[in-house]
Parts: C-alpha cells; sequence; structure tokens
C-alpha cells in the first residue's frame, strides 16, 4: 500500500483535483447586462469624455482605487501593457537602466526592452523570492531610472529598503503585483506602497476576467502618462497643450466592458479568495512542517501573503536525492499543479544572446548605450540555484486545495518522503 506509485503502487491521488473556480452568478448576471446593452467597449481615441472608456471600466476603476486606497486605478487589457505603460510613464530614455528581478515573469522585463531601455537584474532574497535591496543599490549608476519590483508569489518586496534606495537616488519605484493582489505590506494593499503598482487579471491570476489588468498610483501626473499610453497618446494631445511628450507612442491597451464587468465582480470576492488560498498555505504548513529538509514558505513580518504560489526548498544534500526524483514521485501520486523551479529570466535567449530587436544586439549595441550588462550565469547566484536546484513550488490558483484535497497532498508529500532511501537508489 505504501509502494511509490513511481514504482508500480497505487497512487495516493486518484482522481483529479477540483480546478480553481472564483466564476459565478455574480459574473454572469455581468456580463447579461452588458450583452443587453449591446456596447462591448466605449473608447474612443479622441479628446472628451470616451477617451477614458465605457461605463463599465470606469465603474471597474472607481472600485479598484477604493478599494486598493488609492487616487488613480487604470484599468488596461492585460498587466504586460500595464507594466509597458508605467515604464513609459516613468520617461525613461533609450540606453537607461532599470533594475529589476530574475525571478519572474518574463513580461516584467520585456517591458523595459519595449522602451529601448536595459533591463539589470538584481539577485533575489533566498527566502522570500523577491529583490534584494542590497544587490539593488550595487547596481546602481548613472543610467539607473528606476526599479521595478515583484511582489513575487503573493508577498511584498522589501519595499521600505527599496523606498530608500529610490530616494537616495532619485530612482521611481514600480511594482509588478501581478501575483499578489490583496496582499499587505504594513497594513496596506500591495502595489500601492510604489509610485506605480497594478495587477494582472489573467487566468489562474487571483482574479481572472479573462485578459486584463489594472495599474495604481497614488502620482496624478503619472496617473495622466499612463492614461495617455494606454490609448495613442499622440491623438489626443493638443500641440498647445504644455504637456510632457516624451514617450507618447501610442498604444491601444484598452479593457473592454466585458472584461470590466466580471473584474468588478471578481474585485468583490478578492479578500475571499486570498484567505481561501492562505487557509490552504496554512494547512500545507502544518501538513508538511515536520518533514525533514523541506523548508515552507517564509512570511515577512510587515506581510500578509496572497498564496498564488505556495514556494518551498529542499534541502538536497540532507535528503540525498535530486529534486528531479521527488517531483517525478510526488506527481506520480497525483500531486498537481508542482513547478520544479521557476525563472531565470537573465538566461533567456533573448538576453543571453541580446536578440531583442533583430539580431545585431539592439538595444544593447545602441550607441544610445553606455552600459554593460552582465546576464551570464553567475551574475544571480541565488536565483539559479533555486531554480536548478532546490525551488519546488506549488501553483494554488490552478486547483481547489479545499481541506479534503489539500490532505491528500499533505499525505503524497509524507509517503515520498517516508520512501526518500528508496528514491536515493533508484
Ligand atoms: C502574470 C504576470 C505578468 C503578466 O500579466 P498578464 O496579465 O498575463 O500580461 C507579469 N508579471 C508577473 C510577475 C506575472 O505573474
Amino acid at each position: 500500500m505504501n509502494t511509490l506509485a513511481l514504482l508500480g503502487g497505487d497512487p495516493l491521488i486518484k482522481k483529479k483535483l477540483q480546478p480553481y473556480v472564483v466564476t459565478g452568478r455574480e459574473e454572469l448576471e455581468a456580463v447579461k447586462k452588458v450583452m443587453k446593452k449591446g456596447v462591448f467597449s466605449a473608447y474612443i481615441a479622441a479628446a472628451g469624455d470616451s477617451f477614458m472608456g465605457g461605463e463599465g471600466v470606469k465603474e471597474f476603476e472607481q472600485k479598484a482605487a477604493d478599494f486598493f486606497g488609492v487616487r488613480h486605478a487604470i484599468a488596461v487589457n492585460s498587466w504586460t501593457s500595464g507594466l509597458i505603460c508605467a515604464v513609459g510613464a516613468t520617461g525613461i530614455e533609450p540606453g537607461e537602466e532599470i533594475i529589476t528581478t530574475p525571478w519572474t515573469m518574463s513580461a516584467t522585463a520585456t517591458s523595459i526592452l519595449h522602451w529601448n531601455a536595459i533591463p539589470v537584474f538584481a539577485d533575489i532574497d533566498s527566502d522570500t523570492f523577491n529583490i534584494d535591496p542590497l544587490k539593488v543599490e550595487k547596481l546602481i549608476n548613472e543610467r539607473t531610472r528606476a526599479i521595478l519590483a515583484v511582489d513575487i508569489f503573493g508577498q511584498s518586496a522589501d519595499m521600505k529598503a527599496l523606498h530608500e534606495i529610490a530616494e537616495k537616488y532619485n530612482l521611481k519605484l514600480i511594482s509588478d503585483c501581478a501575483q499578489s493582489p490583496g496582499a499587505l505590506y504594513k497594513n496596506n494593499y500591495a502595489g500601492t506602497q510604489a509610485d506605480i503598482g497594478g495587477f494582472s487579471l489573467n487566468y489562474h491570476k487571483h482574479i481572472h476576467c479573462g485578459e486584463g489588468g489594472i495599474l495604481v498610483t497614488n502620482d496624478d501626473y503619472l496617473a495622466r502618462k499612463l492614461c495617455l499610453i494606454r490609448n495613442h497618446a499622440e491623438a489626443v494631445i493638443d500641440s498647445n497643450e504644455a504637456e510632457d511628450l516624451s514617450n507618447m507612442l501610442g498604444y491601444n491597451f484598452r479593457m473592454g466592458e466585458i472584461e470590466a464587468a466580471i473584474a468588478t465582480s471578481q474585485l468583490n470576492k478578492l479578500q475571499q479568495s486570498v484567505k481561501s488560498r492562505q487557509d490552504a498555505a496554512k494547512q500545507l504548513n502544518e501538513g508538511l512542517q515536520s518533514l525533514r529538509g523541506i523548508d515552507t514558505p517564509l512570511v515577512g513580518q510587515d506581510c500578509t501573503h496572497a498564496y498564488y504560489v505556495y514556494g518551498l526548498k529542499i534541502d538536497l544534500k540532507l535528503l540525498g536525492v535530486s529534486r528531479n526524483k521527488i517531483v517525478q514521485a510526488l506527481k506520480a501520486e497525483g500531486v498537481p499543479a508542482l513547478m520544479e523551479g521557476y525563472a531565470n529570466i537573465h538566461r533567456l535567449p533573448l538576453f543571453k544572446n541580446k536578440i531583442a530587436y533583430g539580431i545585431k544586439g539592439f538595444p544593447w549595441t545602441s550607441s544610445f548605450y553606455k552600459g554593460e550588462v552582465d546576464y551570464e550565469l553567475g551574475s544571480c547566484p541565488i536565483a539559479e540555484d533555486l531554480h536548478q536546484n532546490t525551488f519546488l513550488g506549488v501553483l494554488l490558483t490552478m486547483f481547489d486545495f479545499n481541506k479534503t484535497d489539500t490532505s491528500y497532498v499533505i499525505e503524497a508529500f509524507h509517503k515520498v518522503w517516508s520512501n526518500i532511501e528508496l528514491l536515493r537508489k533508484l
């Protein structure tokens, strides 16, 4: 009965776990209303009221601004678009640098390249997986324009330290909180502590409206720039207006009315859905803590964690077995949503080979860029070791992870751990 499924035994989890679904009647009713009205987007790329979008978009933005406690919430059609707006709004010049983390989704870093600026990667903290402020400070030079921190997996980066650095060197601070809506940092919502923050509303994120994103800021000037970049800036700027016209290449990053209606319904449930992930994480913590060689997630004193990902570290030396064998064994027992490593963005071919635009190394080889950036192996040793060897994650927003299902997952870990000797010999 205790034979590993990997070795031909019965899998501990026999049926597929329930998917995580937060969508219900509220979304259906909200979408019906939009369908009846028959206007699915009410944006116009010209000065006037419709420049800021339709009724549903405006309602969602108002709700989001109230919820997160910010002056401005600005809806976009994805968080990738949101990041591009945010970087552009800083007024960045081609060849300037933004310091970010390699432990994130690629869009964090590519948003910088979209403005012909250069991403520089600072290594992460091995306990929280967030960007390490000490490493950030070491990378600052006269080209540095901003810090783009990521509240990875659902927990805020060390915003106090990052703020101090940003202030000291006169840098803008952007927070990619794609994975952390509803998480708190010193009793404020993640994302609201930066010059510009924001969230993804994509599938598997805490709020899922199809595709979408929401920017948050307390800065009126930045908010105006974000809105301009979102909607074909140059089309509406009156040349007599005393505007800052840099980075005003227009995009269409506009959210539609159906997505806005769904997102509004989901925002009402955000606290409840974050709580449900926190409950699952708590249960996992309690169930896994007795296993040797496994570190459950560390939650900082100033933080609550939204648990988009439940991130573990395994002590391979102590266990004497590779992560891959453990993952294979857990998968065979039916544990879903496992992440064997996460991301080393600096090692993507795009960066490694510096082939963002064409094949001639632009923007790194451009005469606008006076620096030399290191994307080599060894430049972010902690993120590299975690990715290659010791990080094991569970994507908590993929499956329901109700009490029963989670207890099966815990049992599966125990089963694998009680067979570690055997795995070692495989
Ligand atoms: C999902 C994600 C993004 C991109 O968001 P989209 O809405 O999918 O464009 C950016 N950064 C991080 C950290 C993410 O997890």
